[in-house]
């Protein structure tokens, strides 16, 4: 028996577990990757100013897998329990606990959760995944074509350019694809394909613009993280400090702001410029009203991310078509958040095995 093909389509987290647990169990596993790095929302900017992780702040662990998953990654060094200082509000000088997620602060029930991120940085979660399988980066898929016998085309749109058309290029014959990326983008690829995916223009997706501003030396705000603190911010955090003493993450007191939902909605197609403008101000201003006088800004960098969080997830863990060859995941199947990716990309993996084995 030959051994099956299968493409991923996304290095998230949702698709690296999947592919790590195909590779794991003798598949022929392919990922696609449009970026030049992996991790997808769990980002990690380098400056020269140090590194700012700009997507997910911390991951909680509920479900055993997850929670197995974070200790080994603790183990190989690429993870770490975050204890951040939260803002302690002065009026009636409680302690203020901490929220459940960046993304996620109307629902506390995470409260005395443990939080855990990257080291020494986000994007490093998902290193223990990358156990082995062939990674096609820079490659963003547009289309799937099924063949007969079961099999499928992967096609981009980067091919050399014909006249006026671009020609799509091939990536090759699989037995089985899991689409992990996010739902809109999966919805254009997948819809064409089968009326079963019809329920993917269903979950709804909100942006999140993030600003990444480094101070020339450490800001006395007393505090690392303060969710919620105007209803255009979402999230105040300092970045991690894990690098060596002469590093520039040792100089400068880097940290990522997140406007709100609405506020990334309203502000969705400004530039950069203008969105890190915006929010600067409202930062400064935020401070200067708690009494926090900030060092000078060296830095100051926007990033729009177009699909940041599940307001509407689809509501069961993966979805599968073609003969159960086609399946798409991510964390917009559960929720929005790393721990929901994580399981959608077991959940999809096992239903491609139960095919494709
Ligand atoms: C600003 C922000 C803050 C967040 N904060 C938190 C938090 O504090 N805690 C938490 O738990 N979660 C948080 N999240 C959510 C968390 O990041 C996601 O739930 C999780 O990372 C999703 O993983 P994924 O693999 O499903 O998708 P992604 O991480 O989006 O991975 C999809 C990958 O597919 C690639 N891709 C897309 N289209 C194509 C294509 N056509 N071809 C090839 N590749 C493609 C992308 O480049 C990307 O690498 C946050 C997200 C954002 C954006």
């Amino acid at each position: 028996m030959t051994l099956q093909k299968i493409a991923v389509i996304g290095a998230g987290i949702t698709g690296l577990n999947a592919a790590c647990i195909l590779h794991l169990a003798g598949l022929d596993v392919h990922v696609f990757e449009k970026s030049r790095g992996l991790g997808g929302r769990l980002a990690t900017r380098r400056s020269d100013f140090g590194i700012f992780n700009h997507g997910a702040q911390f991951a909680t662990a509920h479900h055993p897998d997850f929670i197995k998953y974070v200790k080994m990654a603790q183990q190989k060094g690429a993870a770490e329990q975050w204890v951040p200082t939260p803002h302690v509000p002065q009026q009636n000088n409680n302690t203020r606990s901490i929220p459940g997620g960046s993304l996620d602060r109307q629902n506390h029930q995470d409260s005395n959760a443990g939080w855990f991120r990257g080291t020494p940085a986000m994007n490093n979660l998902v290193a223990p995944l990358d156990c082995g399988f062939t990674i096609n980066k820079n490659t963003r898929i547009s289309a799937i074509r099924p063949l007969d016998n079961e099999q499928f085309e992967l096609f981009s749109q980067e091919g050399p350019r014909s006249g006026h058309r671009i020609k799509p290029q091939s990536h090759g014959i699989f037995d089985g694809v899991i689409v992990a990326i996010p739902a809109p983008q999966c919805a254009e690829i997948l819809m064409p394909l089968s009326p079963r995916f019809d329920g993917i223009g269903d979950v709804t997706m909100a942006p999140c613009w993030a600003v990444m501003i480094a101070f020339q030396n450490k800001a006395a705000t007393g505090f690392d993280v303060l969710p919620d603190a105007h209803p255009d911010i979402a999230w105040i955090g300092r970045n991690p400090n894990n690098a060596p003493s002469a590093a520039p993450d040792n100089m400068f007191d880097r940290w990522t702001v997140h406007a709100s939902p609405q506020w990334s909605y309203d502000h969705l197609e400004d530039d950069a410029e203008t969105v890190g403008h915006l929010i600067e101000t409202r930062l400064q201003s935020l401070f200067k009203d708690m009494n926090i006088t900030t060092p000078p800004i060296v830095m100051r960098q926007a990033h729009r991310w177009r699909y940041a969080r599940t307001i509407k997830p689809l509501g069961q863990s993966h979805l599968s078509s073609l003969d159960g060859r086609i399946v798409a995941a991510g964390d917009w199947c559960m929720g929005a958040r790393i721990e929901a990716a994580f399981q959608s990309g077991e959940s999809a993996a096992r239903a491609i095995m139960a095919v494709c084995k």
